[in-house]
Order: C-alpha cells, then sequence, then structure tokens
C-alpha cells in the first residue's frame, strides 16, 4: 500500500470502526490516476478509487450533495476536485457534476470512485507538511502562529473529509441492505480536561512571567483590565498547589482530567541551565507534597498524570528519557502521555524522541498565541508521520484546542471574551463529533489569577451539550483497542 494511503487508513481507523465488525482494509495497486484499497464488509467486497489531483495554489470552497439523501458536505479543498467516472451518483458538486459514483457488481464487488482527493488532503495537513518543509529549510519553528506561516483557515478541515468518506461508505452500504455502518469509535463529543502543573508556589520566576505579560499588555493596549488584574494578583497571597482542589472540583462535575508534571532533573550544559533557569517550572517532583498529590491524582477514580517534559528535553532525547523515567519511578503508575513546557516541539525531531523514550501520547502540538485547529487542522487523535523516514511514527497526537493563557495572556480576554471564545472552538468540535484537549494550568485556579470561573462555566456548556470527559490514557485505550 503506498505511504500516504496507509497513513490515511491508519488514521481514519484510529477514530472511525463498525460497531461489531471489523474493518481489514487491503492494497491495491496504484495507478497514475487512482489512489486505491479495497475492505470487505459482511461478505461485500468494496473498492474505493480515490482521485490523485494537483495542488491547488489558493484552496477552494466546495459543495457536495449526497445524492441519495437529503445532507451536504462543505469542504475546504488543497487539492483539485475532478469529476468522478461513470456509474450510480453518490455526491453531487455544486459546480453540477457527479463528485462520486458506485458501480456495483465489478468484479463480484462494489467500485467507488471518489473525485474528492481525499488520500492527499489528509496527508498534507495532519503530517504537516508545510511546517516540515519550513523545518527542513532550517526555518527555527516556534509554537507561535504568525500571519502568512502558511495556515490560514482556523478550522478543523481534515474532520470534514474523514465525515465525507464515513458518509460515502454508510451510502454504499445502506443500498445493500447493510444498515450498520461506520461510526465514531468515541460517539458524541470528546473532550480530554487536562493540566500543566508550572508551579505549585507563588515565587519570583511565577510572579515575573504572569506580571510582565500584564506589562506588556497594559503598554501595548493601554488596557486598564490588565492594571486590574495586576492588583488582583499582587493583592493576594495563595497557595499555588491546587492540584487536590481541581479533582475535588471537576469531581463536583462527573469529570476527570490529566495533570502534566515536570520532572526537575538537573540539566547538562550551561545553555539549558540558563533557560530553564528563567523559563523553567519551579518546583521539585521530589517533594514530598507534590509526590502525594501524585499518589491522590492517581487514586482519586481514574485521575491521571503524565510528563510536562521541560522546555530543552523537546529537542534532548537523553534529558527526555531522564525526566519520563523519573516520573515514571516516583508515581509508581502507568505514565503513557506528554506535553512540553511551552510547547517547544520539533517537527523532525520530537515525535521520533517521544516514540523511543516509549511515550504513546503528546498533546504539544498547538499554537501558544492562537485557540483552535491552526496547527493541526482537525479534532481527533491523529498519528504523527516523519517525512524523513518515510514512515507512520508510533505517537498519537491527541489535538489541543484551548488552552487558559492563550486565552488570557496572549489574546487578553476578559472572562466573557474567553468563554465565548471556548465555546465557539468547541462547537466545531462538537459538529464533527472530535476528541480534543483543552488545558487549564494548576496554578491558574489561585485566586491570583482567577482564570477557573471561566473553566467552571466552559466545564457547565460542556455537560448540558452532552460532552464526555476522558483522560489521556482512556482515549488511547479506546482507540487503539480495536487495532
Ligand atoms: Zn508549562
Amino acid at each position: 500500500m503506498g505511504r500516504k494511503t496507509k497513513y490515511f487508513l491508519k488514521n481514519y481507523l484510529l477514530n472511525f470502526g463498525f460497531k461489531k465488525d471489523k474493518c481489514p482494509a487491503y492494497s491495491l495497486q496504484e495507478t497514475e490516476r487512482y489512489y486505491r484499497f479495497g475492505t470487505n464488509v459482511r461478505g461485500r467486497n468494496i473498492i474505493f478509487n480515490i482521485a490523485k489531483t494537483r495542488k491547488l495554489d489558493v484552496s477552494e470552497k466546495c459543495v457536495l450533495k449526497n445524492a441519495c439523501k437529503e445532507n451536504t458536505h462543505t469542504l475546504l479543498c488543497c487539492y483539485e476536485v475532478r469529476e468522478a467516472g461513470p456509474g450510480i451518483p453518490l455526491f453531487r458538486s455544486s459546480k453540477g457534476f457527479n463528485v462520486a459514483t458506485y458501480c456495483k457488481d465489478v468484479k463480484g464487488g462494489i467500485e467507488v470512485d471518489v473525485g474528492v482527493n481525499l488520500i492527499d488532503e489528509v496527508f498534507y495537513h495532519l503530517s504537516a507538511m508545510g511546517e516540515y518543509k519550513r523545518e527542513s529549510n532550517r526555518e527555527k519553528i516556534q509554537p507561535y502562529y504568525f500571519e502568512g506561516a502558511d495556515r490560514t483557515v482556523n478550522e478543523p478541515l481534515v474532520d470534514d473529509f474523514y465525515n465525507l468518506f464515513t458518509d460515502a461508505v454508510n451510502t454504499v452500504l445502506e443500498r445493500f441492505d447493510i444498515s450498520e455502518g461506520m461510526q465514531r469509535k468515541l460517539d458524541g463529543f470528546n473532550v480530554s480536561l487536562t493540566h500543566d502543573v508550572d508551579a505549585i508556589k507563588k515565587d519570583y520566576r511565577t510572579s515575573m512571567k504572569y506580571l510582565s505579560f500584564l506589562v506588556f499588555t497594559f503598554a501595548r493596549k493601554w488596557d486598564f483590565n490588565a492594571v486590574r488584574r495586576m492588583y488582583r494578583y499582587l493583592s493576594h497571597d495563595s497557595d499555588f498547589n491546587r492540584i487536590i482542589d481541581i479533582v475535588h472540583m471537576e469531581k463536583g462535575f462527573g469529570d476527570k482530567s490529566t495533570f502534566f508534571l515536570y520532572s526537575n532533573v538537573v540539566k547538562k550544559g550551561l545553555l539549558s541551565r540558563v533557560v530553564e533557569g528563567f523559563v523553567g517550572p519551579s518546583y521539585d517532583i521530589r517533594d514530598s507534597s507534590v509526590l502525594a498529590d501524585i499518589r491522590d491524582v492517581f487514586n482519586e477514580a481514574g485521575f491521571e498524570v503524565g510528563l510536562h517534559s521541560s522546555y530543552p528535553a523537546a529537542l534532548n532525547y537523553e534529558l527526555l528519557e531522564e525526566e519520563f523515567d523519573l516520573l515514571k519511578r516516583l508515581s509508581h503508575n502507568t505514565v503513557i502521555s506528554n506535553r512540553n513546557h511551552f510547547l517547544n516541539f520539533s517537527l523532525t525531531r520530537t515525535p521520533l524522541m517521544l516514540e523511543k523514550a516509549g511515550i504513546k501520547c503528546d498533546t504539544t502540538f498547538y499554537y501558544n498565541n492562537i485557540c483552535g485547529f491552526m496547527r493541526h487542522k482537525t479534532c481527533s487523535p491523529f498519528y504523527f508521520y516523519s517525512h524523513q523516514d518515510n514512515r507512520i511514527v508510533d505517537v498519537i497526537e491527541i489535538p489541543t484546542v484551548i488552552m487558559d493563557s492563550t486565552l488570557f495572556n496572549y489574546l487578553s480576554c476578559t472572562d466573557e471574551d474567553a468563554y465565548e471564545k471556548s465555546i465557539e472552538i468547541l462547537d466545531k468540535v462538537m459538529e464533527r463529533k472530535g476528541v480534543v484537549c483543552i488545558n487549564w494550568h494548576n496554578e491558574t485556579s489561585a485566586p491570583e489569577y482567577g482564570w477557573y470561573s471561566t473553566y467552571q462555566d466552559v466545564l457547565r456548556w460542556m455537560k448540558d451539550n452532552g460532552a464526555c470527559t476522558y483522560t489521556i490514557k482512556e482515549v488511547y485505550d479506546r482507540l487503539t483497542s480495536e487495532g
């Protein structure tokens, strides 16, 4: 099977499947015009011919109507959409031609012809082709979105292609009286609540970091809300270790979450030490109070701990391994996930390092300064791809889509704006039945910040709208248990 087809199917089948049947996909020889693969459902052989088309200079909006039902799909295509071959219409473009057709009894099976280049569309976004090219040109990719950085649409585009494919499969099956179709493995609307633990004490490093954001915001916008926040921060003197408070608050909502903890191992090399001295979290995981909290988190009905790897560990395998080993050793429990501090990440290096260390899930691939889908273009977990090795990396990214510091520090939101923006993003996830992460830091539940009233409002909204919450390991187990 071609590497792009394999990557499409691996990620699609990570998220979708039949309730009862397995869905074995098998390879077929690609042609110049088509990516090809087949599957067998209840004795029916279905072959998919997916158009190989050229990349467009400017993405095009494409509206497709299901020829057998009432529903439509709106896609933003980076690759040309072409007319499907002759057959029974499945989808029609608003431009008036058939975009997908199917034929019965072709060599004892059903052959589906799709004119939307699903394979390249999904491969382009999930393998982060644009970012890979920039990094290969020796550009240091910062975890910040800068205008014009090849990504201008803040939508989970990949899921729209997944949903089109699912609709195509299910419409064909219905025509053959097979009513149980392909569906999301995690049905409904799913969120993994996570908390980076950057501080457990109110110390000078934490204070400098937050106050400098506020000073900068005030100087840039004359925003008196920043002055109010400064006053609030300076007029309290709270304990910043909020882990157990958060656990109890979330249990009140019937939720559970994952806490990312920092393994403070001694850094080798002057540069790493200086960088950590300025930006690193300021606690020691070996502190008895932190260790007691880790034990309590695991003991509190299904809560979980992951690694908050240090900034230099994103590019230093020995350090990453040492930090991961220390957390595993001290927590006496299964640890499978990671998010880097400040979201430091190299597409060409970090996924391979995570895989080598045995970390199964990551949640780092997100821009600090913008909520949503800008970096990964999806609201579904996906495997990383190594362009230099031409292979799928055995690490699943659970896409982060909202972070408290994005809202309050980088975007200087008021509580109301932060809530509105969060709901706007989660609405898009709900519409696609996605599985995403949100991140509210541990220390920001202290009255110094006051960011947790918004978090509680978001949890309440999620509950009212039927969201299910999972820890990272639960997402991993549920998605991978069926192969
Ligand atoms: Zn952090």
